[in-house]
């Protein structure tokens, strides 16, 4: 059975459905009122400069702070804390490090059970966290359930499940009708629910919650602060930024999609927008018509993918699917909106779940997520240690982050630890090639990714091409 997505154009009525829906980000609208934090005004000193106010430098500021609470740290964001991937995100929360085991398994084999458990002891850390810091961000441990949707996923399925099992996981196989009772879909042929490591989050809670706890933790934070450049001084590093400067004598970079302020990690990085839709809320007999009591995330298996999950408050997110590179890496907020991509959405939602027909979209957005060619976080310094990243968690960022930050800070400071130890942390991924030709390559591999899953899954020579030279291209 081929993927059950229509050859057909969007229709007039999957357009209407999100024609009135807002233009930005379900979460961060649907957060009380925040001043912004005043921008940087003056030039000052810091112990440690963070550039980036998403979950990675959020959750650096935090623990800078717990780990020395004399540490002077700052914080400059361009524009809101957790404005970009951090406040947009589908808020799937997930112990993995590595973009899933198979992806780790295939890039990291000698560290996977380490990567596994440093993982998962990162998910408990970070529920730990919340506790510590009262940061109430709707988290709900549902477990997440892949569904296949053509005959060659649901074939796959019992090897995906030995794979979860092999590192521990409590995952459960389901067959159509199992998996319909979970989620009522014409479309499911079959499933798994992994319960283990994966939980739902309100993302802009969360960015907003870590904003307050750094804060009131003593890290100053700069709102409208956008940086320009990095300059190595004798001793220290100059973060020049719109309306000051900062001579820090660390710095961490954070700052995900957007243009890296070091002209050396600019290869590694390619910007790929990804957009998502949020109904409005269901009504009750909506909600029966689909069921989904457990209330857990979903993904469906294809290399193109949907990401779906109900709210607090009775909406579904819908998003995924395309993902769009614009020449040169192109980032901000013309292109938070992709009224094609949007039509598609809209199309796919109302296939997956036809009793829903008539439901309306209440937002619709986009944001940048930081692909890299291994699809897991990466680290590097700079300025002699002074200045060290953590870049390219590819779309699953939401719990590596607090890893990342961790990881970085380490870096920063010098600390050996079992993770500054692994392979994964010390290697860098394979580059993007410069363009005309990363822009090539990447929307050919995005034409064969579909064409695989338009044909049974099946690899053809470009794409098996990159599996060998580990270069990949996800969302
Ligand atoms: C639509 C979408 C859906 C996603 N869904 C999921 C999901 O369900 N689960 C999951 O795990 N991950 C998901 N992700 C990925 C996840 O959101 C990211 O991995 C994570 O938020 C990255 O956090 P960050 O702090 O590194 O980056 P960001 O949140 O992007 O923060 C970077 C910050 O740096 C600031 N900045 C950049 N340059 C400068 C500069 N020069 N000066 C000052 N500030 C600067 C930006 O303004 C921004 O606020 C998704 C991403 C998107 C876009």
């Amino acid at each position: 059975m081929p993927s059950p997505w229509p050859d057909t154009e969007p229709s007039p009525a999957h357009r209407a459905a999100y024609a009135e829906a807002q233009p930005r980000s379900f979460w961060l609208d649907s957060l009380p009122e925040r001043p912004p934090h005043e921008p940087l005004t003056a030039t000052a000193d810091a112990d440690l400069c963070i550039v980036g106010g998403g979950y990675t430098g959020l959750w650096a500021a935090l623990h800078a702070k717990s780990g020395a609470p004399d540490r002077d740290v700052i914080v400059l964001e361009a524009t809101r804390c957790g404005a970009g991937a951090s406040g947009r995100n589908g808020g799937f929360l997930e112990a993995s490090l590595t973009h899933g085991p198979a992806n780790g398994l295939s890039r990291f084999p000698d560290e996977m059970e380490t990567l596994e458990r440093l993982g998962l002891e990162n998910f408990d850390g970070l529920r730990a966290d919340l506790e510590r810091h009262a940061i109430d961000c709707d988290y709900e441990a549902t477990g997440d359930l892949a569904v296949a949707l053509a005959a060659h996923e649901l074939e796959e399925l019992p090897e995906e499940l030995q794979l979860l099992r092999r590192f521990g996981h409590d995952a459960e196989l389901l067959d159509g009708q199992g998996i319909r009772a979970q989620l009522n879909s014409p479309t499911y042929l079959g499933g798994i629910w992994d319960r283990t490591g994966s939980a739902l989050v309100h993302p802009g809670r969360l960015a907003c919650g870590l904003r307050a706890a750094a804060a009131d933790a003593g890290v100053r934070i700069c709102e409208l602060s956008p940086v320009r450049d990095l300059r190595r001084r004798p001793g220290h590093v100059e973060v020049i930024a719109e309306g000051g400067v900062i001579r820090a004598d660390r710095v961490l970079l954070a700052t995900s999609a957007y243009p890296p302020l070091l002209r050396s990690v600019h290869r590694y990085v390619a910007p790929v927008y990804d957009y998502a839709l949020m109904t409005e809320p269901l009504t009750d007999e909506q909600q029966r018509s689909i069921g989904w009591q457990a209330r857990q995330g979903v993904s469906d298996m294809g290399n193109q993918f949907h990401y779906y999950r109900p709210t607090r408050d009775g909406r579904v997110l819908w998003g995924g699917y395309d993902a769009v590179y614009g020449y040169g890496g192109d980032v901000g907020p013309h292109r938070d909106e992709h009224d094609a991509t949007f039509a598609r959405l809209s199309q796919h939602f109302f296939t997956t779940f036809p009793q829903l027909e008539g439901v309306r979209f209440s937002h619709r957005w986009g944001g940048a997520i930081d692909t890299c060619s291994r699809f897991s976080v990466f680290f590097g310094t700079a300025h002699r240690g002074r200045t060290a990243y953590a870049l390219g968690y590819t779309g699953l960022g939401v719990g590596a982050t607090r890893f990342g930050a961790a990881v970085a800070l380490d870096l920063l400071d010098g600390r050996h630890t079992e993770a500054t130890a692994l392979r994964m942390v010390r290697r860098r991924p394979v580059p993007f090639p410069p363009e005309p030709v990363r822009s090539a390559v990447i929307q050919l591999t995005r034409n064969r990714l579909a064409a695989a899953d338009r044909h049974g899954g099946r690899r053809g020579i470009w794409l098996r091409t990159l599996d060998r030279l580990g270069l990949g291209f996800d969302s």
